[in-house]
């Protein structure tokens, strides 16, 4: 029987790579979560929207926001359109958590979340997955891996030689964001107390998916 897999985990520890190659291996769907906070982001910042409450929510409100199966996973559409690379853009990354902290903000991307994950077969990825989203998951994972470590892969994603001054800026920037992420009052970053941690700092991607696949095939075997 199919199961859910949550993955967790601070800024650019390997959550969605990994969560996507899972899908693949297992014929799951891939949710990521962060991508449905950052297309919120990108809204609110393009189109300038004001920040006091009531005027963020009412617009907020009226966010025409889906998801569109994609291969083994989702694409975000805001308004019937893929915003692209601009949700992973420096300039989305500095203002997401932020965004993110708002009770409404959540709310939306939880109801989103559970209408394409409740009946199982996903692996969704994020910060609270394990703890809010899916509590009753079959399987948690946690991955960590140092903030240098974070930082030097993040710099090669994008193309950018890790130097040492490159990486020790970008993991100033990764430990900002997991220090607020884990910080707010609704849904911190926080490994729910039933999830395996796996510290991926001196472990290849495959090596990584393999354990995941192993632990979930042993998992769909005791649910079946
Ligand atoms: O996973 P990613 O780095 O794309 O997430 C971007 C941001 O979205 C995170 O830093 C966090 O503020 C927010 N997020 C969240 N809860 C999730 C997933 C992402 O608050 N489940």
């Amino acid at each position: 029987m199919k199961i859910t897999i949550a993955i967790d985990g601070p800024a650019a520890s390997g959550k969605s790579t990994t969560a996507a190659q899972v899908a693949r291996a297992l014929g799951y769907s891939h949710l990521n979560s962060g991508l449905l906070y950052r297309a919120i982001t990108w809204a609110a910042v393009e189109r300038d929207w004001p920040l006091d409450e009531e005027g963020f929510d009412r617009r907020l409100g009226n966010l025409d926001l889906s998801l569109e199966p994609a291969g083994f996973g989702f694409r975000v559409l805001v308004d019937g359109t893929d915003p692209g690379v601009s949700l992973v853009s420096p300039a989305t990354s500095a203002m997401v958590s932020e965004i993110s902290a708002r009770p409404a903000v959540r709310e939306r991307v939880l109801h989103l979340l559970e209408r394409e994950g409740g009946r199982g077969g996903v692996v969704c990825d994020g910060r609270d997955i394990g703890t809010v989203v899916f509590p009753t998951a079959e399987l948690k994972v946690f991955l960590v891996a140092s903030p240098e470590e974070r930082a030097r892969r993040r710099l090669l994603e994008q193309g950018i030689d890790p130097t040492t001054e490159a990486v020790r800026e970008e993991a100033a920037r990764l430990s900002a964001r997991d220090t607020f992420d884990s910080g707010r009052a609704v849904a911190p970053l926080r490994r729910a107390a039933d999830a395996i941690e796996l510290d991926t700092t001196e472990m290849g991607a495959s090596e990584v998916v393999q354990r995941i696949v192993s632990l979930a095939l042993a998992r769909e075997s005791r649910v079946s």
